[in-house]
């Protein structure tokens, strides 16, 4: 069998399952020759098959996301190392990045609450000119990924630190300081939401999970943002589609304005607190 033949039979059997059956295929292929997809695509269409592909396949059967088996994810057009202690960076959260871009001051001191992977920091300071940050997340594990996303992209050291604080204890704040940007993903999923196995079985419930409407830690996270943003600084934080104005009104409820932004399917997807 050809990597062609194989590539489309994979995507046969993963379409009952994944809705993006034939990238996924592809991508896996890709992984068990070790090239880039378009490089396979280019130049190892009719090339055999590898012997490891069938067992990754069968991974991507029993509903393991791609980016945990490839180890892997894009996000803003760069790969981050990404585990099973992380949250997979999603395309929804880059509205937060391009909100960020349309706002945030010159040379931003940023705070990413939450960081998880790193992406949304490590992101914002290469986007964002004279940039540096903070990030910060409550699983030593994740602070792995974060630390080795930083230095895979040049940024650890002066520019880019990552620090284990989780804001349920006292005391998180100190020694953090001010910031003019800060960029937040919690957990924001209500606690009986009907998730995909994909996500329910496989990514950490801890960065999901959020109370019974899925708000608790905006409820702990907003009225401590008076005491980290600069003035005239700007916190941007990513929110599930329906809860827009259940997080503008907390907000406002702390004195602060908000204005909900959509992602590209045009649901709400981040509120923007001054
Ligand atoms: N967008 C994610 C999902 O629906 C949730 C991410 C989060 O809770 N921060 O799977």
């Amino acid at each position: 069998m050809t990597v062609a033949e194989a590539v489309r039979a994979a995507s046969e059997r993963l379409a009952a399952t994944s809705d993006t059956a034939r990238l996924d295929a592809e991508l896996l292929m890709a992984h068990a020759l070790g090239m880039a997809r378009s490089d396979m695509l280019v130049r190892a269409m009719r090339e055999a098959v590898p012997s490891t592909f069938e067992a990754l396949i069968e991974r991507r059967i029993a509903r393991e996301p791609v980016a945990y088996i490839l180890g892997k994810q894009e996000f803003y057009g760069r790969d981050f190392l990404v585990t099973r202690d992380t949250l997979i960076p999603r395309g929804d959260s880059e509205t937060l990045i391009e909100a960020a871009l349309g706002c945030a001051c010159p040379a931003p001191r940023v705070l990413d609450l939450g960081t998880g992977t790193g992406a949304l920091l490590i992101t914002a300071l290469l986007e964002i000119e004279g940039a540096n940050g903070i990030g910060i997340d409550a699983s030593p594990a994740a602070l792995e990924v974060a630390r080795a996303n930083a230095q895979a992209h040049g940024l650890i050291g002066a520019r880019a630190r990552m620090l284990l604080r989780d804001w349920h204890k006292q005391d998180w704040r100190d020694d953090l300081g001010t910031f003019d940007l800060i960029l937040c993903n919690p957990p924001y999923v209500e606690t009986s939401a009907q998730l995909d196995p994909d996500v329910r079985d496989h990514e950490p419930a801890s960065a999901l999970f959020a109370g019974p409407e899925g708000l608790d830690d905006y409820r702990v996270l907003v009225p401590q943002l008076r005491d980290l943003l600069n003035d005239g600084g700007v916190a941007i934080l990513e929110i599930g589609a329906a809860q827009g104005d259940a997080v503008s009104e907390v907000a406002k409820n702390c004195g602060f304005s908000a204005e909900i932004r959509p992602d590209l399917a045009k649901r709400p997807r981040a509120v923007i607190v001054r």
